[in-house]
């Protein structure tokens, strides 16, 4: 990997990729090449090792099995648990977010091992939680309301080494009021859409996170489609 770039490393594409989660890494790139950052994307398979040495880890949504294939290969693997403990920012949606959990259920809501990032716990709600999602963002993170699209059947419960990332206003998220989980540079969310494309200020925090300040840009497509979305989810 290029030590002079901002190393974003997609994890799994071949197993945790829905409803078009890749877009978080493309548009992490895009928002940082605009701040003049060089950047570098590197796809990691779930036959290759996760390299620990990289800035970003993006963790997409996917269906029950390959999930619990996914979370299998990360837990022999280690690669991501040492790059999170050497503070690398994780971004980790839906099936990843449950991944990077304690435990989450399986199709019988057996509790199956995660990575352990997060101090949750998922198991399986009695509905698919299906629609768009409006949140607002805990304060202390700086970032404007979000909005994005869930198609889940988990339900996490949050520890208490995991604060919330935000209070649901619109959909079911974590299931209990509120939506995702932080714990340092490590944050998972239910929100599809893809998440950053649709919360540019979500994307400029992991920025924040791993590169320090960086200079606002001006409003463009990423905020009119959020402002579109908010508009019609709310009414
Ligand atoms: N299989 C998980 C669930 O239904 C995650 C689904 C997803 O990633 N969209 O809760």
């Amino acid at each position: 990997m290029n030590d002079s770039a901002l190393r974003i490393v997609w994890i799994y594409p071949d197993l945790l990729s829905t409803y078009g989660d890749q877009g978080n890494a493309l548009i992490l790139e895009r928002r940082a090449r605009l701040r003049g950052i060089p950047t570098e994307i590197v796809h990691v398979h779930s036959s290759d090792a996760v390299p620990v040495e990289g800035d970003v880890y993006l963790l997409g949504g996917g269906e029950d099995r390959p999930q619990i294939l996914a979370a299998r290969r990360l837990i022999a693997d280690g690669g991501l648990k040492r790059a999170a403990e050497r503070g690398a920012a994780v971004l980790a949606i839906c099936a990843g977010y449950q991944i990077i959990g304690e435990t989450f259920g399986d199709d019988k809501d057996n509790p199956i091992a995660g990575v352990g990032l997060l101090d949750i716990r998922s198991g399986r709600g009695d509905r698919r939680a299906v629609g768009e999602l409006v949140a607002d963002v805990d304060p202390a993170l700086g970032v404007p309301r979000i909005t994005g699209f869930e198609n889940h059947q988990g339900r996490t419960q949050l520890g208490p080494g995991t604060t919330p990332l935000s209070r649901t206003v619109v959909g079911v998220g974590n299931g209990d009021g509120f939506e995702g989980g932080y714990a340092g540079h490590v944050v998972g969310s239910y929100l599809h859409g893809p998440a950053l494309p649709r919360n540019p200020g979500l994307a400029d925090l992991l920025l924040r996170w791993t590169v320090g300040e960086i200079p606002p840009l001006p409003p463009g497509w990423g905020e009119r489609l959020r402002e579109e979305r908010l508009a019609a989810a709310i009414g």
